[in-house]
Order: structure tokens, then C-alpha cells, then sequence
């Protein structure tokens, strides 16, 4: 489903000592969807993240829109449109939605910032903007620091469980704010543990296990993979 490739991994690889953390993975995120990276605890997601983004070591080549970033920094594949959240983001409580969100746009150096009237607009921040974050729901928090990724304009915005520690409810509230970005255009790696919100969200999912992709394909595809299933409940 989708455009062009605009997100590729080709092989990567990730050693953490004798430990194979990635191991050898191939993924591909096309323009305009939004796609799913699950799989059970410890099987490498985030560690793929960080060698997308650059925050670890990593062999193997990771390319946006089909330039080779394997060698830039992280915050030099933030300029070259690859933006980001992490599992536990740090926002600055007592400060506004809007004072939080616009701390991401320096990192946009060099490329024009989304303005952040459309970054609250998108997130459906706005009637809070002058809010302090202490005073959020968890939902909405994570929409702030996606709103920091968000104005920096990425091509690709790469999110680390944005549904952690949510309730179902709030989840499925986050889901559809997710599909309406994905609906405006952006184009989404979305690693979560919430296999509600992976399945019924995502255009297209890949399965990790020990660092290797046991699974590809549309969310039927994955319901039915027996692969996954034994993935899950530990049988391999
Ligand atoms: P979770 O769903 O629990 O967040 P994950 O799929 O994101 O897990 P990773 O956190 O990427 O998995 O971990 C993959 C493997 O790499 C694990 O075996 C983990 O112990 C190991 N690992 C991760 N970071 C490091 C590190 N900095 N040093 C050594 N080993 C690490």
C-alpha cells in the first residue's frame, strides 16, 4: 500500500556485545502510510529505531528518500526530514503545550518548520495551546511530544509507543488523531504494544523477533501468521 518509498532499512544489523539486538532487518515505509513495528518484549524495535535515527552503531544502509544517511548524525537526519519520538519523552511541565511543541522547530535547521498553528491544529492541540502540560491528560501528552517531531516538517515521523501507558479508550482517541495525521500526508513508523491500536490502525506491519523479521504484511495477514502467534505466546 502506499507511494514511493520514502523510509528504507536494507539489512541492518545492531551488536550490543555478543548480543545480535537487529539482525539483518529489511523494511521499507512508503509515502502516506502508516506502518507497524511490533513484536514481543526485547525482540529489538526500539533498537531498530535508534539505528534509523542514528542513536546507535549499526551496519547496513537506512536511506530516505533514497539517500544513504547511514553515516549522519541524529540530528543531521533530523535535517534530512526524519523525525522522531521516544518511549519516554521528557516534557516541560509547567510550560505550555505551545512552548513544548516549538522546541522541536530548531531542530528543523535549514528546512522549513510546519508553523504551529497547523502542528496543533493536526494534533488537535489547539483549544489547549496555553495549557501547562502538568495539567494533561496522558493521551494528550503524548500528542505534545509527537507535536515537537511534528513541526519540524518530517517526511517520515518515527513514533516509540505512543500508546504506552494509556487505557483502551485513550488509545483509540490517539489512533484516530494518528490516522488523521496519516490522512493529511504524513507518513508513520508506529511501534506500540497495543495490538488493537497496530491492527486496526496500520496500513501495513512488521513482525520482530529476536532481532529478525518473522512477518510482514497487511494487519489480516498478520492475524492469521502462525509465526506470530507462537512469537507472542513464547513457543519459539
Ligand atoms: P520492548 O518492547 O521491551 O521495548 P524492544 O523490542 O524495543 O523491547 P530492544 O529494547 O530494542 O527491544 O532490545 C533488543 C535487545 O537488545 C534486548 O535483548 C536488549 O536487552 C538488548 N539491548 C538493548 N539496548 C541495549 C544496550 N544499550 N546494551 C546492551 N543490550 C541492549
Amino acid at each position: 500500500p502506499g507511494g514511493d518509498v520514502v523510509l528504507r532499512a536494507r539489512d541492518v544489523q545492531v551488536r550490543y556485545g555478543g548480543v545480535v539486538a537487529v539482525d539483518g532487518v529489511d523494511l521499507e515505509v512508503r509515502e502516506g502510510t502508516i506502518v507497524g513495528l511490533i513484536g514481543p518484549n526485547g525482540a529489538g524495535k526500539t533498537t531498530l529505531l535508534d539505528a534509523m535515527s542514528g542513536f546507535t552503531r549499526s551496519t547496513g544502509a537506512v536511506e530516505l528518500l533514497g539517500n544513504d544517511l547511514s553515516s549522519l548524525k541524529p540530528h543531521q537526519r533530523v535535517r534530512a526530514s526524519m523525525g522522531r519520538t521516544f518511549q519516554h519523552t521528557e516534557l516541560y511541565e509547567d510550560l505550555s503545550v505551545t512552548e513544548n511543541i516549538v522546541v522541536g522547530a530548531a531542530a528543523a535547521q535549514g528546512r522549513e518548520p510546519k508553523g504551529l498553528d497547523e502542528t496543533l491544529e493536526l494534533l488537535g492541540l489547539s483549544d489547549v495551546a496555553e495549557v501547562p502540560v502538568a495539567e494533561l491528560s496522558q493521551g494528550r501528552r503524548q500528542l505534545v511530544s509527537i507535536g515537537r517531531a511534528l513541526i519540524g516538517n518530517p517526511r517520515v515521523l518515527l513514533l516509540d509507543e505512543p500508546a504506552g501507558g494509556l487505557d483502551s479508550r485513550e488509545s483509540q482517541w490517539l489512533g484516530q488523531r494518528l490516522r488523521t495525521l496519516r490522512d493529511s500526508g504524513v507518513t508513520i513508523l508506529l511501534i506500540d504494544h497495543d495490538m488493537h491500536l497496530v491492527l486496526n490502525l496500520c496500513d501495513d506491519i512488521y513482525v520482530l523477533n529476536f532481532g529478525k523479521v518473522i512477518a510482514h504484511g497487511v494487519p489480516a495477514q498478520i492475524r492469521a501468521d502462525r509465526a506470530v502467534a507462537d512469537a507472542y505466546l513464547g513457543t519459539t
